[in-house]
């Protein structure tokens, strides 16, 4: 794992050297911006570039199959290795393909957005969208190496870039307070992309996922703590039809539901709460959820697959870098929590 600005200059670096053919999986737009910076970080190490058109709707198996197709034809094999250079879409789809070609091939996961270089690039989930939901095919596939240039994200658009965030605020909120604090404090600079801070918050953040997924790689248990603000933002691009909201916007929102639901339970100060929820605003504004429902939302809660034996839990802030995984709340209490953080 290397976290550095300027990092993808040693790309070649991660590749084995015993390893045959690399493949690039990217796409077109990351290609245009960064592919030459990409193809100078190999040194001279031969590649096939696999372009793939991104987007939710293409993270498909049709997609993969069809990348999986153009590696036999352009030689790969058991030696085989891809690097998967793009967001996060890119991470879950390359990291796929990785998972299932020949059985199983090493991945190097290079992401280029924030939330991919916090969250999707990290911890080894890889899949795939069904027509019935979204990431519902896929394998764990641990990375040989995650390589993540703060750099990168210089050309990130400001949404998606806000939307990344969320993630980073999420991280301090279940488990590091001097985090935390930084992203409250530090606003403006943060918001301007200052690189020591963008670095320094990426690193705590994926060192906070890693400490996690590796305590817990198949969600058992401490890894639902990642979740937080999930439960509900999951539901929010379900009921919207996953085109309103970015993925990122709809956990901000989500853990808005989240901070709410804590303090009405008990869990977490008045206090802390207030802190946690003028921190999450700061970094908005979010798209507006004011025409949905506490009850449309809902719906899909009860769906949401992380569902344990039929109980909804939920991850629950019991104060700044703490959390309690909770079930069996009485609806009406989510209903009261989600109905402030819509409005
Ligand atoms: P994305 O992959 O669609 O990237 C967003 C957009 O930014 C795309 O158009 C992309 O081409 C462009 N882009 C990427 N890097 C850029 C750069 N450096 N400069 C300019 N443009 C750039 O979206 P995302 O938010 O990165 O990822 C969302 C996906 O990640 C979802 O499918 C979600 O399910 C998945 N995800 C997976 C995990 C996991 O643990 N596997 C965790 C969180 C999210």
């Amino acid at each position: 794992m290397r976290v550095r600005r300027g990092a993808l200059e040693e790309v070649g670096a991660c590749v084995p050297a015993k390893s045959g053919k690399v493949f690039v999986v990217s796409t077109a737009d990351v290609w245009r911006i960064h592919g030459a910076a990409f193809t100078a970080g190999m040194e001279g190490r031969e590649f096939e570039l696999l372009e793939f058109p991104g987007g939710e709707e293409r993270k498909r198996f049709a997609e993969v199959e069809a990348l999986a197709e153009r590696m036999v034809d352009l030689g790969g094999d058991r030696t085989s290795l891809v690097i998967a250079f793009g967001g996060g879409i890119v991470n879950d789809l390359g990291g796929f393909l990785a998972a299932i070609f020949m059985r199983g091939i090493p991945v190097v996961q290079v992401p280029t957005t924030l939330l991919a270089q916090v969250d999707a690039g990290v911890g080894g989930k890889t899949g795939v969208n069904l027509v019935s939901g979204k990431n519902l095919v896929g394998a764990f596939h641990q990375p040989v190496a995650v390589l993540i240039d703060p750099d990168l994200l210089a050309t990130l658009p400001d949404r998606e870039y806000r939307a990344g965030l969320a993630e980073v605020i999420k991280c301090g909120i279940i488990r590091d307070e001097p985090l935390f604090r930084l992203l409250a404090e530090r606003y403006e600079a943060v918001q301007k992309r200052d690189p020591g801070l963008v670095e320094q918050s990426i690193a705590t953040s994926v060192r906070i996922k890693c400490e996690v997924v590796s305590a817990d790689e198949k969600e058992g248990g401490l890894r639902k703590i990642l979740n937080f603000g999930h439960t509900i933002g999951h539901a929010l691009e379900a009921e919207t039809g996953y085109a309103r909201f970015l993925h990122g916007e709809a956990v901000a929102l989500g853990m808005r539901a989240a901070v709410n639901l804590s303090h009405l339970t008990g869990y977490l100060s008045a206090e802390d709460g207030v802190d946690m929820l003028e921190c999450i605003n700061l970094y908005g504004p979010w798209p507006s959820a004011r025409d949905l429902t506490p009850e449309q939302v809902f719906r899909h809660v009860r769906k949401d697959k992380k569902t344990l034996r039929g109980a909804v839990h939920f991850v629950l802030a019991s104060r700044i870098g703490q959390t309690e995984v909770v079930s069996g709340i009485d609806d009406r209490i989510v209903l009261e929590a989600l109905g402030k953080a819509l409005a």
